[in-house]
């Protein structure tokens, strides 16, 4: 029995043992194999086999016994694939030896990279990096981990790669001489650094210009560039490339990416007016607004959980500001038809980018730098509405300016209304109180101005009126005012004027309307008078008002007196003296 239990045993260790050999070869032999021979070396897409790990921290021979999905050497998996191995050989089938370099471009985004070599199935060296230590590690060339190793010729390898990603996977791996290696160390970068150095320059200049258009939308603007730029670099490898960071540092600077959210949402929110002009687009916006300052708030303290709400955020995202951007459109802004163009290239070229994530866009140049290309335009497309805004708000200015000057003029001569007058009159009064000066008002109406109109025509009345505005603009100096306050009535403020002068420049203007002569040739002989009440401003007291009227009733008194005459309010109504006997 036991001899047969013995025997039973052999039997089964035989089997088990041929079995295991047979997977153990039949793995080998399926491992994807790239040879290389005398000629240069530059695998930049070579065929590999990955796997999935189910937990980050499996040893080798775990890994070894997975089963492993045949690829290319670029893989994008998106966020559930956190811990990727993938496998190749190599074979120098060559006469001499050769030594490679094994890069992994996109180490910087990742917790830890390993790689193994085996040699006849027996692993010949391991390398470890984590990222958190990656600044002394020898294997860092800046943001990229680079193994190198020797093939003797006819000698061939089998590379393990472990890429432990902190969120989406997405790498490749190169394979090059060492004349190809130091290539590829030195020409990376440039179009990154190209891309976020246009964004600061937008930055810088944005930033500029609030100082002197002090507009709000200039701050969002300069801060989602800002924003933008991080991210660019910091997703594209830069920040490593440049600054060093790396693990769990650079990691954080993932709130880049809500901060450009949330700057973008602002921006609209600037630009549109939308709290005052579309308020329930503002509502909406300001909702979406509180979902990502809330996924920003959760990044500070768990950035990784954050980031996993982030593709679903930014899908919302893109969805209602499209949404918002159209409904704007279709109620007639002008700059929204812009806003849709910049925000459509920015989501075409980030759908590429997220379609090449999870793996179901191949690589190109264009799907690997989609988020960095769509934030380049949008944010091209926002500096021409920020231009285009600065025009507009010109315009504005101008228009406004327009309505000032009309609502305090009058269209026939220009001169300020009433309304105007009383305003700048009793500005002032404060003013003369403060220096002590005197001041007098003159109140002027041409006399018998109907008959003008009746003789003349309406026409002819209004070049009387634009003449004797002239008139009294010239008489007066700056800081007096001259307003028309009715059909043929001026009153002018005279500043800094005692009452006796004041009656002088009345009397000089009584005169001098003689010579107003508007009359056609053909039509009989035009006299134009005026009658005009003078009357000192008391400082004591708080309006202007009380003046007006005492020059009216000196005006008055002037008609009654026979007209062409100036009368002072206060004096004696024989105020003949100042009647012209001619
Ligand atoms: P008095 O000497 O008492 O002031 O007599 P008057 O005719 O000047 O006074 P009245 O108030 O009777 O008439 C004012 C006239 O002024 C009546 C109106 O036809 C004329 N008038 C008012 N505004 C305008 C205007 O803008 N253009 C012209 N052409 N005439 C105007
Ligand atoms: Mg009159
Ligand atoms: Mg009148």
């Amino acid at each position: 029995m036991n001899a047969l239990l013995r025997q039973l045993s052999w039997v089964s260790i035989c089997l088990l043992s041929f079995l295991l050999l047979a997977t153990a070869t039949s793995a080998r032999a399926a491992i994807p194999t790239s040879k290389i021979g005398a000629e240069p070396i530059r695998l930049e897409s070579f065929p590999i086999e990955y796997t999935v790990a189910p937990r980050t921290d499996m040893s080798l021979s775990e890994v070894r016994t997975l089963s492993y999905t045949p690829y290319e050497s670029r893989l994008a998996l998106g966020t559930e694939a956190k811990s990727v191995w993938v496998r190749f050989r190599i074979e120098n089938t060559g006469s001499e030896a050769r030594r490679l370099f094994i890069h992994f471009p996109e180490a910087y985004h990742n917790r830890a990279v390993e790689f193994y070599e085996l040699r006849e199935g027996v692993v010949h060296e391991r390398v470890k990096i984590e990222l958190n230590d990656a600044e002394q590690h020898p294997k860092m060339i800046r943001e990229q981990a680079v193994y190198d190793t020797t093939l003797a010729a006819g000698q061939s390898a089998t590379f393990y790669v472990h890429s432990w990603s902190y969120s989406h996977q997405w790498f490749a791996l190169n394979v090059y001489d060492e004349q190809h290696s130091r290539d590829a160390l030195a020409g990376t970068m440039l179009d990154i650094a190209l891309m976020v150095g246009i964004l600061l320059a937008l930055f810088i200049f944005n930033f500029l210009l609030y100082f002197s258009s002090r507009s709000v939308e200039n701050v969002y603007y300069a801060l989602y560039l800002i924003s933008g730029a991080t991210w660019i670099a910091l997703s594209y490898g830069l920040l490593s490339n440049m600054l060093g960071l790396f693990g769990d540092i650079a990691l954080q600077f993932h709130l880049s990416l809500m901060a450009m959210a949330m700057f973008l949402v602002l921006f609209m929110i600037a630009i549109f007016d939308t709290k005052r002009s579309f308020p329930i687009e503002h509502k909406i916006l300001v909702a979406l607004l509180a979902v990502i300052v809330a996924d920003f708030i959760y990044g500070i303290f768990d950035i990784v959980a954050a980031l996993s709400y982030a593709s679903s955020i930014a899908a919302i995202m893109i969805v209602i500001t499209l949404s918002v951007g159209l409904s704007i459109w279709r109620k007639g802004h002008p700059l929204a038809i812009y806003f849709l163009l910049g925000h459509s290239f920015f989501f075409i070229f980030n759908a590429l980018a997220v379609l090449y994530y999870k793996s179901i866009l191949d690589f190109s140049y264009i799907t690997k730098h989609g988020v960095g290309i769509g934030i380049m335009l949008e944010a091209l497309m926002l500096a021409f509405i920020v231009a285009y805004r600065i025009k507009m708000l010109e315009q504005v200015k101008a228009s406004q300016e327009q309505l000032r000057i009309e609502a305090q003029t009058d269209s026939l001569t220009g001169l300020y209304n009433r309304r105007y007058f009383h305003r700048r009159a009793n500005e002032l009064l404060e003013k003369a109180k403060a220096q002590g000066v005197e001041m007098a008002v003159l109140a002027v109406d041409l006399d018998d101005f109907k008959q003008v109109n009746d003789a003349h025509g309406h026409h002819v009345g209004d070049r009387v009126l634009i003449e004797l505005a002239k008139l009294l603009t010239a008489s007066c100096r700056s800081h007096d005012i001259v307003a028309r306050f009715g059909g043929e009535e001026f009153m002018i403020l005279l500043y800094r004027t005692s009452l006796n002068s004041a009656e002088a420049i009345a009397e000089t203007l009584r005169r001098q309307v003689h010579d107003i002569n508007v009359a056609e040739p053909s039509s009989q002989a035009l006299r134009v008078t005026v009658s005009v009440g003078v009357a000192g401003v008391d400082l004591n007291v708080s309006s202007i008002e009380l003046a007006l009227h005492d020059a009216d009733t000196a005006l008055y008194q002037a008609k009654g007196n026979g007209r062409d005459c100036v009368c002072v309010y206060g004096e004696a109504s024989d105020v003949s003296l100042s009647r012209e006997t001619n």
